[in-house]
């Protein structure tokens, strides 16, 4: 489920390229996913988990893996209602059915979770850490509201075999798109400093870019998917950090990063690239934004029942996103 979007477009391509297993997919696109579309490996379904027939048809395989979602940020606070639906009521009922079929679910799910957490929190324990999540005035949190919601439902259905997942900021080639081009409204952060770059304006710093994250790349995350599925029977029933720590950058950091690539993927001096800019997040987002000021993730439990460890450098996965956005935007602008 949700095989047309940015992580399941990646995950898709390594099951075609590294097994030969045989795939059910289902989305409401598919552009990212053209080139299976004639594999005989694969059969794709336009429909999105609304649907109970479609649900139904999902849970007769025997692994199910779940990225649907509305994970757009400018939406939690205009349309908390719908991302509430999308990230709660669809899943649950997908839930429900696995529970019924015997069907394994993994379901991605986020770090958000992990709420409101402080410029000096500690690394984020799967098992043990608080959550805090803002008031119900602070819409941002209806996504992680919803996402956590559905863990717990899920950790509490009787019969089911689940997983979750919560990624962190996970980033690469077909992540989110450019607004007013494919989409709209505001993405994730590095296609909002992508779009900029591109287009020439500012890289908006909302409340100062102090807030940091540890950026992953999508390659590894797919591997991560590749380390659970040889050792189901040590992932059936736990949650995962899936996050490179050693890649932790303040979003002011990443705007400099990004401009530097930016400049030699040019070949420009950097001083020819659009700078920064600070606003408020009200401003940018709307009222009812809030933030989380650090995102690290303890990633032990991935490594002892797993073996699985992120590799690829911040660096790398930003030239290699960055590149892809300048390349597939190069007639939009
Ligand atoms: N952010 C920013 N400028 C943007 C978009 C996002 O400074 O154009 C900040 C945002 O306020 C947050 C961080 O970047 O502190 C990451 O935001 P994103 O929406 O990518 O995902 P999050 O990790 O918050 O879910």
């Amino acid at each position: 489920m949700g095989c047309g979007g940015f992580i399941g477009c990646h995950l898709l391509k390594a099951i075609f390229e590294r097994t030969s297993w045989r795939v059910f997919g289902v989305d409401l696109e598919s552009y990212r996913i053209q080139e299976h579309l004639a594999n005989d490996r694969f059969e794709f379904l336009c429909a999105d988990l609304a649907d109970a027939a479609v649900v139904e048809r999902i849970v007769r395989y025997p692994v199910v893996v779940n990225l649907a979602a509305i994970c757009t940020p400018g939406r939690y606070m205009a349309e908390a209602a719908e991302v509430i639906r999308s990230n709660y009521d669809h899943p649950r009922a997908l839930a429900d059915a696995c529970a019924k079929s015997g069907s394994w679910l993994i379901h991605f799910s986020t770090s958000e979770i992990y709420g409101k957490t402080a410029a000096d929190s500690s690394a984020l324990e799967e098992d043990s850490s608080e959550i805090v999540l803002g008031p119900v005035t602070a819409s941002r949190w209806s996504y992680a509201t919803a996402k956590l919601l559905t863990e717990r439902y899920m950790a509490g259905l009787a019969g089911l075999n689940w997983t979750v997942v919560r990624p962190f900021n996970f980033v690469g080639p077909f992540m989110d798109f450019m607004p007013g081009v494919d989409g709209e409204g505001i993405p994730r952060v590095l296609a909002n400093f992508s779009t900029a770059l591109v287009r020439g304006e500012s890289l908006k710093l909302v409340n100062g870019g102090v807030a940091k994250r540890c950026f992953t790349s999508v390659h590894d995350a797919v591997d991560f998917v590749f380390c659970l599925f040889a050792k189901a029977d040590k992932g059936v029933g736990q949650a995962f950090n899936v996050g490179n720590v050693d890649n932790e950058v303040s979003i002011a950091e990443l705007a400099g990063l990004m401009r530097s690539v930016f400049a030699s993927v040019k070949g420009k001096p950097e001083n020819d690239v659009p700078g920064v800019e600070v606003v408020s997040g009200e401003d940018y987002y709307g009222k009812g934004y809030d933030d989380s000021l650090r995102r690290l993730p303890s990633v032990a439990k991935a490594e002892n029942l797993l073996g699985f460890m992120a590799k690829i450098p911040l660096k790398e996965a930003i030239e290699e996103s960055l590149r892809w956005f300048v390349g597939h935007y190069v007639d939009a602008c």
